[in-house]
């Protein structure tokens, strides 16, 4: 910015001193000619009165001599002195510098010559003309204009110099302090103001500048503060969000399970239902006919259980039931087999990899343990104790297409104990 104002007031006083060249040379020049017009004044009122002497008294030595005197004075370029000669043409006598020219606009002065022979009267006895010297006036002219270019130039020169350098030290240093003040700024240093480097306050547009960055400082800080806030709010409430869902997640989870369990299991024994026997009875059914092994089921029903409720009531029809399932599963229930109430007071337990005998043995200690559980039942024709009655069928992987078949045979067997006096085991 410096040196472009520098550029401009140079451009701006070179123009200026063009013009005022132009005015002082035309000013210079009049007064030069004036100056001259005086001096050939003086050289005439010198000389006017001894020529007009000599001429009157015919002394033409004293008139050449005159003559030459005037001629040598410093502003006469030309001399003409014409001698009226009565009755004849006049004399005219010239004296001119060798480097007279008559171009150029040197002063002419023209006086008559008079002499009074007698008191009172004048008588003109010639002309007297006398021409400035050109060569001098324009000597005196380039003078003058060199005088005149120098000091324009030295006046521009120091104006400019005087305009950068106040310039630099009013506005040029402080806008770079307040460019590097802003180039450092980061959200950190926000509460920091720009302060300039000089005295007092001038309330100048620099402070003006200053007061409206500092101000502007001061709002982004609030907003970013405020921001800052509102960031660590939402930080929060997410976390509690997070918070709040693992606690639903685990609760939904326990309830999936929950549900699972119960959709899987049998409210009153906690033994297998119905729906999940079903899946596993599949499983196992293929898993048999896949791998060649022995898969036996053994169906399971109190005897006269309608007797025990009607004896006992529901209530303990409920615990004998649950009696039931609790030795079941001791007995049973390991990974792979399963014991499932099937509904009412019939039970079905799945047994893999195991054959006839190895399941009449299980199904008898079944039969044994639920006797010696010792439930009275004074209703019973068996005994003085609930007893259960089991049929048990194995697996013919080359007559069976399903396993409701083997089901079938195990609810035959089943059927066979019961007619044969029940509490017993049938295969
Ligand atoms: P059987 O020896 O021929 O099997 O005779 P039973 O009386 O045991 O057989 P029946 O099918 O005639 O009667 C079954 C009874 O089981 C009828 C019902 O009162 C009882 N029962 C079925 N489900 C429940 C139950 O959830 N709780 C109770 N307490 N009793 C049930
Ligand atoms: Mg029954
Ligand atoms: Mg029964």
């Amino acid at each position: 910015m410096a040196h472009r104002l520098v550029v401009a007031t140079l451009c701006f006083c070179l123009a200026f001193t063009l013009a005022t060249v132009g005015l002082r040379t035309w000013s210079a020049w009049n007064s030069g000619v004036e100056v001259m017009r005086t001096e050939l004044e003086l050289v005439d009122q010198v000389f006017e009165g001894p020529l007009a002497k000599a001429v009157w008294e015919l002394d033409n030595e004293s008139l050449a001599a005159q003559l030459d005197n005037v001629a040598q004075a410093a502003p006469v370029g030309r001399v003409v002195l014409r001698i009226t000669r009565p009755g004849r043409s006049d004399e005219v006598l010239v004296r001119q510098r060798e480097s007279f020219t008559t171009l150029g606009a040197a002063p002419l002065l023209q006086q008559p010559l008079k002499v009074m022979p007698y008191p009172e009267s004048h008588l003109q006895v010639g002309t007297l003309m006398l021409e400035g010297d050109p060569a001098l006036l324009w000597q005196r002219l380039w003078r003058e204009l060199a005088f005149i270019i120098i000091t324009q130039l030295i006046q521009s020169v120091a104006l400019a110099g005087l305009i950068t350098l106040m310039f630099h030290r009013l506005v040029t240093l402080h806008v770079r302090h307040i460019a590097r003040h802003l180039g450092q700024l980061t959200p950190r240093n926000l509460g920091t103001p720009v302060r300039l480097d000089r005295l007092g306050t001038r309330n100048d547009e620099l402070d003006l500048l200053c007061d409206g960055i500092n101000q502007l400082q001061g709002n982004l800080g609030t907003y970013l503060e405020g921001q800052r806030e509102a960031e660590l709010a939402l930080e929060r409430s997410r976390d509690q969000l997070a918070t709040l869902v693992d606690e639903r997640t685990a609760e939904l989870k326990a309830a999936n399970a929950r549900l699972e369990r119960l959709s899987r299991h049998d409210p009153l024994t906690g033994l297998a239902n119905r729906r999940w026997f079903d899946e596993i009875k599949e499983t196992e059914y293929r898993r048999a006919m896949r791998s060649g092994q022995p898969l036996t089921v053994l169906m399971c029903d109190v005897d006269h259980f309608k007797a025990f409720n009607d004896r006992y009531g529901h209530g303990e029809g409920d615990e004998c039931l649950r009696s039931i399932a609790e030795m079941m599963s001791t007995l049973f229930c390991r990974p792979g087999k399963l014991c499932a109430r099937l509904g009412g007071e019939e039970f079905a337990i799945i047994l893999p990899a195991t054959d006839t005998g190895q399941a009449r043995m299980a199904a008898e200690r079944l039969r044994q343990s639920i006797a010696a559980l010792a439930i009275p039942h004074g209703a019973s024709p068996v005994g003085p104790y609930v007893t259960l009655s089991i049929g048990i069928a194995q697996l013919d992987s080359t007559a069976m297409e399903a396993f409701d078949q083997l089901l079938q045979r195990a609810d035959q067997a089943l059927y066979r104990a019961k007619a044969a006096g029940r509490d017993q085991v049938a295969s």
